[in-house]
């Protein structure tokens, strides 16, 4: 099969792709049909070598360049991510198996979005003065160094873009390692940064599983390290980062609620649940799995979500009439349908879905189940497939208690007309990201990322800036220096 702006080699470092083959071989496999549709190597230590080199050497100069010179290059990057979004919009698909329809509209754009927003950023990145009667301090927010970037297997465009465009708008280079199930769309933004004009060394990408992300994360050359994957890699990565007392931004997993209330507005609320159940088939660390639903509605809820899961359209996901696609591997799919088979076994009510479907690839049906009670596996664990969990409540109070009973704190979300009950659930949440009558927006405008074992950090938004730099505070005296002998 051929696939479009196809990287050339499995690396890229120093403004260039580079190969080396005695890496392990890694297949790319197209989810939607089990194709091996393409072949990168696994960096050797040599490559980690190279593209550490690379981003030290590159670093210094980056960040003497002025933060409007910066920007510029990242807005570049932006305008060039927009302009390629069908080809880069195709390549996610392949990547991942994700519907063209939603790869289209999320991934290159929010990429995009992300470099234009900390490019514009970029120029106004100060410290501050402080007067000290005539003395004074002034402080200068600096880039951190070399910051590695390890990405998650859903949103491989958005994820490294994510990061690299904080990281670069403060003057850091990164060498960034996607996930190896989804290795392609990444160095398609390293490409397109140097493109824009990154110098070379400014934003590398190198292959790899867990292994090389182990290299680069207890290297003695690397300042940050910024994880995206599950609460599992993350103690390990936190763990040994911590070793050599490096800055971490941690965006793990989740198994968040989604309280509807008697009042909600069913439609709505039944598109909230759709959005945060089985959008990028249920591969989305923020999905509201646990839908909390008031009795007295729950048979309505129920019966309209069946309805509208029945007009899924799933099918070829480069169509774009397509609207739910495969899961991402074999594997991925295996860990969906043993969480299936424990919720029937655990006395869940299968309500829809729950089968492979009989095609090439890795699809799985929609699945909800109702009456799922809070002690059930697929109530507490996180399935990271389209795998929805319903469960009857009464009472306010109790179900914010049974919410926030869960070790993570990704998202949380609301569906209620009663203004203050709203706001009241939203402050009662344990969570990083709360939703009122909407589901899964993330705008780069807005912090991202969780609280509890859900992450540490916040990715987007002004936030984000506090997470890749740091304060030098510089003293000045005016006038004598005092001292005791
Ligand atoms: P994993 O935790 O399995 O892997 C994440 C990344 O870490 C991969 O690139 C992986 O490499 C790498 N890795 C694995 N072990 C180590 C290690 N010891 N040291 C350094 N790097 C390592 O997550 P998945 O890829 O399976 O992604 C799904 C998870 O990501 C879910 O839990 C989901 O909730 C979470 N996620 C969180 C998001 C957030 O923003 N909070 C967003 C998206 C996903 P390799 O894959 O090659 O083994």
């Amino acid at each position: 099969m051929t696939y479009p702006t196809q990287p050339t080699a499995s690396h890229f470092i120093g403004g260039r792709y580079v190969e080396d083959t005695d890496g392990t071989p890694i297949d790319v496999i197209y989810p939607a049909t089990g194709a091996v549709i393409g072949k990168v190597h696994s960096a050797t230590p040599a490559i980690i070598e190279q593209a550490l080199a690379s981003a030290r050497g590159a670093q210094a100069a980056w960040a003497a360049m002025t933060g409007t010179e910066r920007g510029r290059i990242l807005r570049r990057a932006a305008d060039i991510m927009r302009e390629r979004n069908h080809e880069l919009s195709v390549l996610e698909t392949y990547d991942t198996g994700k519907p063209y329809q939603e790869t289209s509209v999320v991934d290159a754009t929010s990429g995009a979005d992300a470099l234009e927003y900390f490019g514009g950023m970029a120029a106004t990145l100060t410290g501050e003065h402080i007067q000290l009667g005539e003395d004074w301090i002034y402080t200068r927010r600096e880039a951190l160094g070399v910051c590695v970037g390890i990405g998650a297997w859903n949103y491989p465009t958005q994820i490294a873009s994510w990061k690299g465009a904080p990281a670069l708008a403060c003057g850091n280079t990164m060498v960034f390692k996607p996930s190896e199930t989804t290795p392609l769309c990444a160095l398609k933004v390293a490409e397109i940064l140097h493109e824009a004009g990154a110098p070379a060394g400014v934003y590398n990408v190198i292959q790899g599983l867990g292994d090389v992300g182990a290299a680069l994360v207890s290297h003695p050359d690397v300042d940050k390290v910024s994880l995206t994957g599950s609460v599992p890699t993350g103690r390990k990565v936190y763990a040994a980062a911590a070793a050599g007392i490096k800055h971490v931004t941690m965006e793990l997993g989740g198994k968040s609620p989604m309280i509807v209330f008697e009042d909600a507005e069913i439609e709505n609320a039944v598109s909230g649940a759709i959005l945060g159940n089985f959008y990028s088939s249920g591969q989305v660390c923020s999905n509201g799995t646990r839908v909390f639903v008031h009795t007295d509605i729950k048979e309505a809820f129920l019966t309209r979500l069946s309805e509208r899961l029945a007009t899924a359209v799933i099918g070829d996901p480069q169509d774009p009439e397509t609207s739910f696609g495969p899961m991402v591997s074999a594997r991925q799919m295996e860990i969906v349908q043993s969480y299936i088979a424990k919720g029937v076994a655990e006395g869940a009510r299968l309500v829809y879905g729950g089968k492979r479907l009989d095609r090439d690839g890795y699809y799985l049906e929609p699945t909800v189940f109702a009456d799922v009670t809070d002690d059930m596996t697929i109530a507490r664990e996180e399935i990271f497939g389209p795998v929805m969990a319903v469960l009857d409540f009464e009472d306010e109070a109790d179900v914010m208690a049974r919410a926030n009973d869960t070790e993570f704190g990704l998202a949380a979300g609301v569906f209620t007309r009663d203004l203050s009950r709203a706001h009241r659930v939203a402050a009662g949440f344990e969570a990083g990201t709360c939703y009122i009558n909407t589901y899964n927006d993330a705008p780069v405008e807005a912090p991202f990322g969780g609280s509890k074992q859900s992450g540490v950090g916040r990715e987007n938004s002004k936030a984000a800036i506090h997470h890749y730099s740091q304060l030098k505070s510089v003293y000045v005296r005016m006038g004598d220096v005092e001292a005791p002998f």
